[in-house]
């Protein structure tokens, strides 16, 4: 519930939209901040929704005439460790290059045709959902601690706690 709220609260602010092409062909460049909390997917899967990330879209033109945005991303967030469930910290770290083509030169290209991925170029791009689609992609499937790093050995957290009360009862017992 209260993660709800503070998204459609954030949903009031104004979301960047970018006619894609046009935006490459004239080199143009926006950057921000931007909270986790205005993230709904990535919120999913982060441990909290404190903290936010920098971000720069510039648009260009490759030697070829091709059309790209090419996308950094800075920050920090908390994803948990899928060893010992806690918090972990993550760097967030992106710099990629995203060709913009139409439809018809998506469907004829092959899979692993390029070096760089290619979008839909969109006359209505929102920026928050293609930035927060290309950081769910460069998150860990399974992230976990260094080992060494888990706060918790496997098992000893559970049973150090369900000890305790027998403790205290064996002691009442004797007196
Ligand atoms: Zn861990």
């Amino acid at each position: 519930m209260g993660r709800r709220k503070i998204y459609h609260a954030r949903l009031m602010y104004a979301r960047p939209f970018i006619d894609s092409l046009d935006f490459a062909r004239n080199g143009r460049e926006i950057s921000d901040e931007v909270q986790f909390a205005e993230m709904p997917r990535l919120l999913d899967i982060l441990e909290n929704p404190q903290g936010s990330f920098s971000y720069t879209m510039q648009g260009g033109k490759d030697n070829q005439g091709t059309s790209f945005l090419d996308i950094r991303v800075n920050g920090q967030c908390s994803l948990r460790c899928q060893r010992c469930l806690n918090k972990m910290s993550y760097p967030l770290r992106l710099d990629t290059r995203l060709f913009l083509r139409d439809q018809a030169s998506l469907d004829a290209l092959g899979d692993d045709d390029e070096e760089f991925d290619s979008i839909l170029a969109d006359k209505q791009l929102n920026v928050l959902d293609l930035l927060e689609e290309e950081i769910l992609l460069s998150l860990p499937i399974a992230p976990k601690h260094e080992l060494g790093a888990c706060q918790v050995t496997v098992g000893e957290n559970a049973h150090g706690q369900e000890k305790k009360p027998f403790a205290a009862l064996a002691k009442m017992k004797r007196n």
